[in-house]
């Protein structure tokens, strides 16, 4: 089994260790006598950094355990030189470790508030690039409990409570009152103890005191299957997370010549604007259709006991075109063969209820000579054609076919 020097020492950023073998599948890899690297395992994530050999200087791009015991350093190269018994020194990316020290000693801090203060345990703790997450079994979560969590966490941060590390017997560990108790596998337990605040049983590498956390800022909250989801970043995540939510509120505000907490009220305004513009543009629609349906109608001379409109547009819409075609049809009998043909050329053709023709097979049919599509019942039919080329010729054609 690998000595793991990460168990006894977080801060261990450099060792010197031996090569014990070399893996070759699915990526070439070693496996050391003793390593400071941590592997993935319990939410947090693998540190990165580099083997160094009198030849060589190896990335280590990822760090995971095996089955029997020990810790596999996957290189992103292949490997040259290098063989069971090669003298290696160990540099870990430090920054990397001290995020995730900070993340995974929050994540305590955190998961012990929430039992404290609202008896929420948590079922499990995800380490991703930019932000944490911890899983709650709770049916419920509200705003103000999450600022309440936020607020003691940062008190227990501020305290600056030392953290200790910990070998205890699992019967010592039972009778501990562990926030969580790993299921029997070993006889003996790693307990992380903050003191006097949280004390659980993990293997990951965490801070030294509290007050390294540097800050805890509680984000989003979902519902999940087997209850609340909230996301947290901490120490430098907190204040870069900050920053881009203070760039991204400043902006926004800039848009609206506002300060940022005026943004929300702001942006209600607007929507409300929004919506009754639409509105209004709506109701002006109606009435130009209607106008327009009527001067078509009064230009148009009847035949065969009915009126056949057709009429090409430069620039209506699809929908502009549907209202007038309801228009047109709505009360005497009459036929609407009408196109735009911008901002997206369209056809729609409508017949007055209980006139003869199909209108959806009619405009099936000069869909395929045009290349679009579209369909619709027997009294309207509508579709798209990619060019406005055709269309007035193609109205034409199907017009002479309802006079003869
Ligand atoms: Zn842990």
């Amino acid at each position: 089994m690998t000595d793991r020097l990460y168990y006894h020492d977080s801060f261990l950023y450099n060792f010197d260790a031996e090569v014990r073998s070399v893996v070759e599948t699915p990526r070439p890899g070693l496996i050391l006598d003793r390593t400071a690297f941590y592997p993935t395992s319990g939410g947090q994530v693998h540190d990165t950094g580099w083997l160094v050999s009198p030849d060589a200087r190896l990335r280590v791009a990822e760090v995971a355990d095996t089955e029997d015991g020990h810790v596999v350093h996957y290189l992103d190269a292949p490997l040259k030189d290098v063989q069971p018994g090669t003298r290696v020194r160990g540099e870990i990316d430090a920054a990397r470790r001290r995020d995730h020290m900070q993340q995974h000693s929050a994540q305590h801090v955190l998961s012990s508030a929430f039992v404290r203060l609202f008896g929420m345990p948590t079922v499990s703790f995800h380490m991703a690039d930019d932000y944490c997450s911890i899983d709650l079994d709770t049916p419920s979560l509200t705003k103000d409990q999450v600022e309440s969590v936020e607020r003691r966490a940062n008190e227990i941060m501020i305290e600056d409570r030392p953290v200790d590390v910990r070998y205890v017997t699992r019967d010592e560990a039972e009778k501990l009152g562990l926030r969580k108790l790993p299921p029997a596998e070993r006889d003996q337990l790693r307990l992380i103890d903050i003191r006097d605040w949280d004390l659980t049983a993990c293997g990951g590498t965490h801070v030294s005191s509290t007050g390294q956390i540097g800050g805890i800022l509680l984000r989003k909250t979902e519902k999940v299957r087997r209850g609340y989801r909230v996301e947290f970043v901490a120490g430098q995540r907190a204040v870069s997370t900050a920053r881009r939510d203070f760039s991204t509120l400043t902006e926004t505000a800039a848009l609206f010549s506002a300060g940022i907490y005026d943004v929300p009220q702001q942006a209600r305004k607007s929507l409300d604007e929004i919506k009754s513009l639409r509105k209004q543009r709506e109701q002006s629609q109606d009435e130009l259709a209607a106008a327009q349906a009527a001067t078509l109608l009064a230009e148009t001379p009847e035949n065969h006991g009915r009126k056949l409109v057709v009429r090409t547009f430069s620039d209506r819409d699809l929908t502009f075109l549907k209202l007038l075609a309801q228009k047109l049809t709505r009360q005497s009998p009459a036929i609407a063969l009408l196109a735009t043909e911008s901002p997206q050329p369209a056809l729609v053709f409508a017949q007055s209820a209980g006139q003869p023709y199909d209108m959806g097979t009619l405009l099936k049919e000069t869909m395929a000579k045009l290349g679009g599509r579209g369909g619709g019942s027997r009294d309207l039919a509508q579709g798209g054609v990619p060019r406005s080329e055709g269309i007035a010729a193609a109205l034409a054609a199907v017009a002479q076919k309802l006079t003869v």
